[in-house]
């Protein structure tokens, strides 16, 4: 076996990166999120383990990838790590001995579907919802699928060996897989098929990096699904085993233990906002609640009768329909918790009952239980004991793990996968194959470089788990008497309480992670929501910093909610990273995105992004219209920033639709400020308030009841957020919001005769997150206006409504401008894949997105605005506003990347002479006599730190007429920004400099003794 390699050596890390560019990532910091599964370990057993970070994760993109690595990890005897979905917890991903972790979930394609021999062949990294998606679009469906399908991978699964729904009819998940294409450990392609599959199976990345998998698929049907509740555990054993004998045809069988039952009953709500939206969720009865389910076409008249003859209940449609919702959701209860300790047994279905007693009996501490039914007459068991990670008591409570399994072993069972905590199992897990198995892993990785450690485990664990097993009355008296209370959170370093209950209740399930576009923008996992909660669990263990790096993670996140809508524990994520930016930027003033702050001054002055003037703001009203609207009227239309100075089409398209639709309104006209988002979301909440207090007076002023948006963002402030803060600051609000495509729907009839031009062009739609999941679900209205334009042919982008990609706008363009550059453009190519002339939108931001992005992108294709494009139908000449868009963004990407710290302390090199200057007369002499001191480069390196700031306050204003004009030079501007420049740059370098001056003086400071040297 190879040793551990914690770290690469340099001619390594280069070589690697010769080979994998921008998929190989070697930087420490970002090593550790990929060091564990999701298993929560005792303090004890992480001891034993030691330290797992890796040396480099690899993206492995495609089965040359897998070869080269495997190449270069035989090379240099360099343990290699297959990592999918990590959502397994027996320690297949945990890189034990260091060395590189391959990340295979871009090999994600799906590479054939054969409707006819219902078949298809995928990459391994497929995730098996994708796969099930992309199936149900030519009449198929899975056979067998994990209940963790919204992140598990397919070759997750054949690696890791197990049950799903489906099991009942098709068996274990690799019983469906016909063929495997494997890299072996040598870099040997080799294919696997028939009874040599076995060899692989439950193999846990020990014997290569899978790349494609054959798998066998049925035709998809419409399936029933009937819940039934048992007194206990015999009742339910008794009605398995009779539709087992009577063959009753069903597809999938799986059931909760009363304790779960009742756990998930006190389960906290959804909330969106603070809002509950699960108002009507079923309760479910404390007993043994099985669900069963079967294609609607088959008669399955048995069931009723065994279920009834057994002592069952039928339980209400609402039940069944509710838990197959729920399918996922397995984990759902560990809020409760908020850690769990895990004991997966597979048992005999005739000693089921029995094993429920048993643990009653023996287990003190309350167990939660989730059965999956298998064909073969087995049971798998998924017990978890809530408890507290946090809690000293979790390392003695673990040791009922082992009680569970003892259990299991005495009634004929067995631990349901063995893996690096319970190597001394495998002979039970693998039986007869296990001399296969190593046989084969001895011919192709004499060196052992392949997942070393998962299969044979570690010694001093190995020991443990033995020592566990032979004194088990032992550990399960210490066990049964480690239970813990109610846990309870408190507000913890930067870390509010309710941000820490959710980080120690998240169950690194990983569902929030593939989808989510700060995650797939940038690749790596600490960008996913799944590896901040990481990083929040081990900042409080003392072994992570928060610093502006991680502040940026925080912000970075577009607030796009595709993880709430994702999360199996049903958890308020963007709530959280929105309570940290405030937690962070507001109250413990650490910097937010630089540009930010020039926003900030901006809007302060002007109430605008722009940096546009104030006083015009309300020039796009056409003269026609501004003459119809009313100083007072119910309803106001508020167009926003980008839509009064930039995309003004968007503001004309929405004002011409509302007065042909017979609408009567009002606005804010020139009084009209931002809706304040842009600063909500940098953490400057101080702006955000009196944004938000201007606009409540002016529009209140105005006797209006009702707020008309074209942007969502805007609907969002006025709609949700508004009244929150509202009553938080104890302003009566009393204002409703509506979006124009909800109000144009009550009168659709009086609009859509009105309509003359025809657009014959395909038209793709975009759901702009804060309107659609993030914001009020409007997803009909804005269609059926598009709809409504004659001669358009409607297109469906792939993620479309509740699973809509978000943009990629406003903070990733903030943020990173590359990223959200390519996440513009994955969004385009699903409107390019559907053949679309113009991708549409309603969202001001999300289309000069969509034009900036594609032009960078050289993607052919029109963004527009569905108001505009409507408007224009109705017979209106509204200019096209690409050209204007893409000019207007240029300052703000020079801007952006000028402010970055790098270009910040190149800007202020340049400008050394005039900071020289405007230094104190005693400290210019001094540095002038300095360059003659030996070893002044030294003295001066500790000096600055200490120095710099202080100096700054009183240097900065003498040096601002310079820096404008070295500003300028850098970034074209139009006048109207040129002119605002002086009185906005102050204002935001008095903000920025205490933070950025850390970064920039490392960067300034040789620049600055060389300067003193000359001169
Ligand atoms: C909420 C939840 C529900 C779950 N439900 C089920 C369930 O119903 N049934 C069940 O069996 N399990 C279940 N699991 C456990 C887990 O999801 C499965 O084991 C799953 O198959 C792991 O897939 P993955 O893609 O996450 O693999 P990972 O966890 O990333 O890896 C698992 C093992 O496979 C190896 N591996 C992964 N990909 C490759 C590859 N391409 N080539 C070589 N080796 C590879 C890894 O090295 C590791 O040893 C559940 C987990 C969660 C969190
Ligand atoms: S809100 Fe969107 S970008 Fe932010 S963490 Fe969630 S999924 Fe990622
Ligand atoms: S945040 Fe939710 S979806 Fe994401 S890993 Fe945690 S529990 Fe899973």
């Amino acid at each position: 076996m190879t040793d551990r390699v914690p770290e690469l050596s340099a001619d390594q890390k280069t070589e690697l990166s010769e080979i994998f560019g921008e998929y190989v990532n070697l930087d420490k910091r970002e090593r550790h999120y990929y060091n564990h599964d999701i298993g929560a370990l005792p303090p004890l057993v992480k001891k034993v383990i030691g330290n797992t970070d890796p040396a480099a994760v690899v993206k492995v993109r495609s089965e040359e990838d897998a070869v080269k690595l495997l190449e270069f990890a035989n090379r240099y005897k360099i343990p290699v790590v297959p990592r999918a979905g990590a959502s397994s917890g027996y320690g297949g991903v945990i890189p034990t001995k260091g060395g590189v972790v391959a990340d295979v979930t871009l090999l994600n394609g799906v590479l054939s579907i054969d409707p006819e021999t219902e078949t298809a062949v995928v990459q391994s990294g497929i995730i098996w919802e994708k796969l099930e998606r992309k199936l149900n679009e030519k009449g198929l469906s899975l056979r067998a699928i994990p209940s963790s399908a919204p992140s598990s991978t397919v070759g997750g699964w054949l690696m890791q060996s197990g049950a799903g729904y489906g099991s009942y009819e098709f068996g274990w998940g690799h019983e469906s897989m016909e063929n495997v294409r494997i890299v072996l450990p040598n870099g040997k392609m080799k294919e696997f098929s028939g009874p040599e599959l076995s060899k692989l199976i439950g193999t846990m990345g020990t014997t290569g990096i899978i790349t494609e998998v054959t798998l066998k698929v049925q035709r998809q049907e419409e399936r029933n699904a009937v819940s039934a509740s048992f007194p206990n555990a015999a009742a339910l054993r008794e009605a398995l085993e009779t539709i087992r004998e009577k063959k009753v045809p069903l597809w999938s069988i799986s059931f909760l233990n009363p304790e779960w039952a009742d756990m998930k009953n006190k389960a906290p709500r959804k909330l969106h906002y603070g809002e509950v939206v699960d108002k009507d969720r079923p309760v479910l009865p404390k007993a043994y609640v099985c669900t069963f389910m079967y294609p609607a076409s088959r008669d399955v008249s048995g069931l009723t009768e065994a279920i009834e003859n057994a002592g069952g209940t039928a339980l209400p449609e609402e039940i069944s329909k509710h838990e197959t919702e729920e399918w996922f959701k397995s984990m759902k209860v560990k809020r409760l918790g908020p850690s769990f300790i895990p004991a997966e047994i597979l048992v005999p279905l005739d000693k089921m009952d029995r094993v429920f007693e048993e643990i009653k009996k023996r287990i003190k501490l309350q167990v939660l239980t989730e059965g999956m039914v298998i064909g073969d007459g087995n049971v798998v068991l998924l017990c978890f004991i809530p408890h507290s990670e946090r809690s000293v008591l979790f390392n003695t409570a673990f040791a009922l793990s082992l009680s569970i399994l003892k259990i299991a072993e005495e009634n004929g069972g067995r631990v349901y996968s063995s893996g690096l905590f319970f190597a001394s199992k495998k002979k039970d897990v693998f039986g007869d194959k296990l001399a296969e198995i190593e046989a084969l892993r001895k011919e192709f990785d004499p060196s052992g470089i392949m997942n070393p450690e998962t299969l044979e485990g570690k010694g001093l664990l190995n020991t443990a788990v033995s020592m566990g097993s032979a004194f088990e009355p032992l550990g399960r008296m210490a066990g049964n008497m480690s239970g813990i209370g109610k846990t309870t959170f408190k507000d913890e370093k930067e870390i509010p309480a309710e941000v820490a209950e959710l980080a120690y209740s998240c169950s690194q399930c990983g569902y929030c992670v593939s989808e989510c576009d700060q995650y797939y923008g940038r690749g790596w996992e600490s960008q996913s929501p799944r590896g901040k909660w990481f990083f929040i669990k081990e900042y409080l263990a003392g072994r992570e910093k928060l610093d502006q790096r991680q502040t940026n993670t925080f912000l970075a996140c577009t607030t796009c909610q595709m993880c709430d809508a994702r999360c199996e524990l049903d958890m308020p994520i963007e709530h959280a990273w929105m309570t940290m930016r405030g937690k962070l930027v507001d109250e413990e003033k650490k910097m937010t995105f630089p540009p930010f702050e020039i926003m900030a001054a901006s809007l302060l002055k002007e109430r605008n992004i722009w940096a546009n003037y104030r006083k015009d703001r309300d020039k796009w009203i056409p003269d026609d219209i501004r003459a119809k609207m009313k100083d007072e009227a119910e309803y106001a239309y508020f167009a926003g920033c980008t839509a009064s100075f930039v995309e003004k089409d968007v503001a004309v398209g929405a004002v011409r639709m509302l007065n042909d639709a017979g609408v009567e309104f009002t606005g804010l006209f020139d009084r009209e400020a931002c809706c304040g988002i842009p600063m909500l979301v940098a953490g400057k909440w101080d702006v955000f308030e009196k944004i938000m207090r201007m606009n409540v007076y002016n529009m209140k002023k105005r006797g209006v009841k009702t707020v008309i948006t074209s942007c969502p963002a805007c609907w969002l402030m006025w709609h949700t957020v508004y009244p929150q803060w509202a009553e938080k600051l104890g302003i009566e609000y009393g204002l409703e919001t509506k979006h124009y495509s909800e109000v144009l729907m009550e009168h659709l009839d009086v609009l859509k005769p009105k309509f003359k031009k025809p657009l014959n062009k395909v038209v793709a739609w975009h759901d702009s997150c804060h309107l659609g999941r993030a914001g009020g679900k409007v997803y009909e209205p804005p269609r059926e206006l598009l709809k409504a334009i004659p001669g358009i042919q409607f297109r469906e982008l792939e993620h479309n409504r509740e699973q809509a990609h978000c943009c990629g706008s406003v903070v990733s363009l903030i943020a990173e401008p590359p990223v959200a550059y390519k996440l513009g453009g994955m969004r385009i190519q699903e409107a390019v894949d559907v053949k679309a002339d113009i991708i549409a939108a309603l969202c001001p931001c999300c289309t000069v997105q969509f034009r900036v992005a594609s032009e960078k992108n050289n993607m052919k294709i029109e963004s527009q605005d569905l108001g505009a494009l409507v408007a224009r139908s109705l017979g209106y000449d509204i200019p096209d506003t690409t050209n204007y868009a893409l000019q207007s963004w240029v300052p703000f990407e020079k801007m952006i990347d000028l402010m970055q710290p790098e270009n910040m302390a190149d800007l202020m090199a340049e400008l050394l002479p005039e900071m020289m200057a405007a230094m104190p007369a005693p400290l210019q002499s001094m540095m002038k006599m300095a360059k003659y001191v030996p070893g002044m480069d030294a003295l001066m390196k500790p000096m600055m730190p200490v120095m710099m700031p202080r100096l700054m306050p009183s240097v900065m204003p003498k040096v601002m007429p310079d820096m404008l004009k070295a500003v300028e030079r850098r970034v074209p501007m139009p006048d109207y920004m040129k002119e605002q420049l002086p009185d906005l740059m102050p204002k935001a370098m008095e903000n920025l400099m205490p933070n950025m001056l850390p970064q920039i003086i490392p960067l300034l400071t040789p620049r600055m003794i060389e300067y003193i040297k000359k001169h």
